[in-house]
């Protein structure tokens, strides 16, 4: 995915509308779960020596939840708004690649196209929810069987809180 910036240049201080839509599958690593639709909608703007990009990344991630490791599907959401520096060296050769790392990691535009890919990567790994829950509520797992408390509660549920030394004494029979 790139944006041609002669065409942006043209209109210069116009902002210009791009709408990218594509498959996760492209961006994530591999195992990383379904494979899902993302949308980027950017406003793209030349001025002087900088490329102003504004707009929003929507995407839906397979995720597991924090608590009970569920598998689930989030919608996540990132505002963008970026500048990018023209850099004026034409004699030095790249491979869309590089440019494409150079743009993300440098915020830097080379030759004619503002190529998005690793960007869009990279917007995928700051997408993601920190410690993503199934819902708001979800009750987890049993720290002491394993047993997803939100399907069933489990024996041991009663006797959290006592320690495993009180537990042995309620086994210790006096000799008579
Ligand atoms: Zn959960
Ligand atoms: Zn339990």
């Amino acid at each position: 995915m790139r944006i041609y910036l002669p065409e942006v240049r043209e209109r210069a201080g116009e902002a210009l509308q791009y709408r990218f839509q594509g498959k996760s599958s492209d961006y994530l690593e591999e195992g990383a779960g379904d494979d899902h639709d993302f949308l980027l909608v950017l406003s793209v703007r030349s001025s002087d020596d900088e490329i102003i990009v504004s707009g929003k990344f929507e995407a839906e991630l397979e995720v597991s939840c924090s608590r009970c490791l569920k598998p689930f599907k989030q919608q996540v959401a990132s505002e963008i708004g970026e500048i990018f520096t023209v850099s004026p060296s034409p004699d030095k050769k790249s491979s869309p690649e590089e440019l494409a790392l150079e743009t993300a990691n440098q915020l830097i535009v080379r030759g004619d196209y503002l190529y998005l890919g690793e960007y869009i990567r990279q917007l995928f790994i700051i997408s993601q929810v920190l410690n993503p829950l199934c819902k708001p509520d979800c009750r987890g797992l049993c720290p002491g069987c394993g047993t997803d408390l939100n399907e069933s509660a489990c024996s041991c549920e009663n006797e959290q809180g006592i320690d495993l030394r009180m537990l042995k004494l309620k086994e210790f029979k006096p000799d008579k």
